[in-house]
């Protein structure tokens, strides 16, 4: 319904109102096919904070835990392997002490 009444409405409208109606139907156009991606685009940059986060998150995932560092099973907190009382247990200084 909507591309007939457009049709023979675009080339009568065409030269007064070209600019309006083109633009109404280009814009319809461009966001059935392209919207999502843009619209994506745009709030992965500046709208959505989640987005940021994912990134943080893939930032550190990079390197979740280092070789010299260990898990202390009491307070399961990373630490350096230099905070490591006890390498059977896995705890650090603090939960040894
Ligand atoms: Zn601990």
């Amino acid at each position: 319904m909507a591309t007939d009444y457009d049709a023979p409405r675009k080339t009568d409208e065409e030269q007064s109102e070209e600019s309006i109606e083109e633009l109404k139907a280009r814009r319809h156009d461009k966001n059935s096919g392209k919207v999502d991606e843009d619209e994506a685009e745009a709030a992965e940059s500046f709208e959505l904070p989640g987005a940021d986060l994912s990134h943080e998150e893939l930032a550190v995932e990079v390197k979740p835990k280092q070789e010299d560092e260990f898990t202390c099973m009491s307070c399961f907190l990373v630490h350096h392997r230099s905070q490591l009382a006890d390498t059977k247990k896995m705890i650090c200084r603090d939960c040894a002490a």
